[in-house]
């Protein structure tokens, strides 16, 4: 003998899916990496600005000097062109710097040691914004480069 079920108390038991089960919606993050250092963002354009002051001051000053005909001592106008030209060089390398950590902000790499790859400490950053370097990858770079001489 067969018993058989009669399908007519089917309960559907459906009603305790539970819609209450809140996910945190995840939001689209785009861009919030590179609002990781907004301070140190604006340091770095403050600091771009000021130098692309600074250059133009020199070479305003330049101009200066040659409208003076009676520097007549070639040397020291050239002392004073040397001069001018090595600060405008450690200007242009602290600018191509300062981009370079503005590229890095924006290609979220920004605030990573390159050597060991461990988050650089804000600190570091804050004081120098534009090092690509913790301080102990720093520290070991200096040696090696003191040791090569
Ligand atoms: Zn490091």
């Amino acid at each position: 003998m067969k018993i058989r079920r009669s399908g007519t108390g089917t309960r559907s038991t459906k009603s305790q899916v539970p819609v209450s089960a809140k996910r945190p919606v995840n939001k689209l993050k785009t861009g919030a990496k590179n609002a990781k250092y907004p301070d140190i963002r604006r340091d770095l354009e403050r600091q771009r600005a000021a130098i692309l002051n600074d250059v133009g001051e020199v070479l305003t000053h330049r101009d200066d000097l040659a409208a003076f005909p009676d520097v007549s001592d070639q040397a020291s106008a050239e002392v004073d062109q040397n001069f001018s030209m090595r600060i405008r060089e450690r200007e242009r390398k602290l600018l191509k710097k300062i981009d370079e950590a503005l590229e890095r902000m924006d290609a979220a790499t920004y605030g990573i040691c390159e050597r060991c790859g461990e988050d650089i400490p804000y600190k570091r950053l804050k004081a120098r914004p534009v090092t690509t370097l913790c301080i102990e990858c720093k520290t070991i770079q200096e040696q090696e480069e003191q040791a090569r001489g």
